[in-house]
């Protein structure tokens, strides 16, 4: 079955993975910009990296039928020095004024905080507000560790602050069973982030399904350099499967949604 797997780090997979995931079925891939699982130096080294997400990149996916599309930012990982951090972020305009290079960018991401610390919150609101001036759909980090919940509350307030935020053009990402109800609550999309161990499994993911409903949900794999499975939406796909869930159910959460949020994208989305 055909799917999209909207939050995965192909920059940190093999080439074999895009094989494998071609055959299990992708289409598309989008790919948000975030910690390389080491600091960054300079800001250079960011205009590198988004050059990789926005030339290199959909080059190597296209070998393999996939369509590759990106998100920028700096991860709030790399966001606690402030100095640091708006030199990065004074680098995207260079790539969304570019016609060429912002073909597949889809919007600001992944944002949010990572140790809810007030630095992390000030960039946090300063790449909302470029995401605004520049109409850009709006991807979030929530964090993995245990005040996932303070930091989702607090990147909510820091949205609805803004006073310009329309919740239908922005994805709240790594929601777990006590963060699911607030996103969906207050309008925002949610993404349930697929991991072996962490995080949701497939089993937790279809749980979560099966009790909150199928509008506005999606789930990725957020494949990266760490463990994790960069089949995991095909493996989602099976569970449900499993659990006697209709086609349409399933082709809803792994391709129509990701689908239908993204087309808000002023690039787009082919894949219908
Ligand atoms: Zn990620």
């Amino acid at each position: 079955m055909p799917y999209i797997d909207p939050h995965i780090h192909m920059v940190s997979r093999t080439t074999d993975d895009y094989q494998r995931m071609a055959r299990a079925g992708c289409v598309a891939v989008t790919e948000p910009a975030f910690w390389a699982g080491y600091d960054r130096g300079t800001p250079e080294a960011f205009r590198d990296y988004f050059r990789q997400l926005t030339v290199v990149e959909p080059k190597r996916a296209a070998r393999f039928g996939i369509d590759h599309y990106c998100w920028l930012c700096i991860n709030p990982k790399e966001a606690e020095d402030p100095g640091f951090a708006r030199e990065v972020i004074q680098l995207i305009p260079e790539f969304l004024d570019d016609p060429q290079l912002s073909r597949n960018v889809l919007g600001i991401g992944e944002i949010g905080l990572n140790r809810n610390t007030k630095n992390e919150l000030l960039i946090l609101e300063e790449q909302i507000a470029l995401a605004v001036q520049y109409n850009q759909l709006i991807l979030v980090h929530t964090p993995h560790l245990e005040d996932k919940r303070k930091g989702t509350k607090l990147i909510l307030d820091a949205l609805k602050r803004n006073g310009h935020i329309d919740p239908g053009r922005v994805l709240i990402d790594h929601v777990e069973e006590h963060t699911i109800e607030m996103v969906l609550d207050a309008g925002y999309w949610a993404g349930m982030t697929l991991y072996p161990d962490t995080k949701c499994t497939p089993q937790r993911a279809a749980d979560l399904i099966e009790t909150y409903g199928h509008e506005r949900l999606w789930v990725n794999s957020a494949g990266d350099w760490g463990p994790s499975d960069p089949l995991s939406v095909p493996k989602f796909q099976q569970e449900m499967r499993g659990r006697g869930h209709a086609a349409g159910v399933i082709e809803k959460i792994t391709l129509t949604n990701p689908s239908a949020f993204l087309f808000q994208s002023r690039n787009g989305f082919a894949t219908q």
